[in-house]
């Protein structure tokens, strides 16, 4: 009897344990998802395109050679559709080749988040903005020197600033 009673107690705390650890990652998941510019799904809309929603928000991608910035040649920088969050410049700007806008490095690391991306059987690293969380595209290791980096995003995620407007 007291082995039971001490296998019940057992798996009762155990599974105290398991909830307090559900709470702990549900916390660090809101800290993770708590970006400056944080907003619902209504009130993105009211500021986006259906296109730029469905991109930036739920992580569509527009069609290659279709955006307007894939081939764009003007000197400037990129900024997040979303938000305005200054993500590229034309400087890091190339063309792969790839039908979306290629740049070889962001404007700087604390601005391009990364994650894994295991969807359509593929395992691929996501970019977003760091300041709302929007959908940017891939980051690939098949890009030009100095950092042989890739970063592969749709063109519905940027605006473009032109230098003289800066
Ligand atoms: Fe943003």
């Amino acid at each position: 009897m007291r082995k039971v009673l001490f296998a019940i107690s057992t798996l009762i705390i155990f599974s105290c344990n398991v909830k307090s650890q559900n709470n702990t990652n549900m916390s660090d998941q809101n800290k993770k998802t708590g970006y400056e510019v944080n907003k619902s799904d209504d009130e993105w809309k009211q500021i986006l395109t259906p296109v730029e929603f469905q991109i930036l928000r739920e992580k569509g991608t527009e069609y290659a050679f279709t955006g307007e910035y894939f081939d764009h040649k003007e000197k400037g920088t990129y900024v997040c559709a979303g938000c305005g969050n200054e993500l590229f410049t034309s400087e890091s700007k190339y063309d792969s080749g790839c039908g979306w806008p290629s740049f070889y490095e962001p404007l700087s690391e604390e601005k391009v988040g990364e994650s894994e991306d295991r969807s359509l059987g593929m395992v691929r690293t996501e970019i977003v903005c760091n300041n709302c969380g929007g959908h940017l595209g891939h980051v690939f290791p098949d890009g030009p020197k100095p950092t042989g980096l890739r970063y592969c995003v749709n063109s519905a995620s940027l605006d473009f600033k032109k230098k003289d407007q800066e």
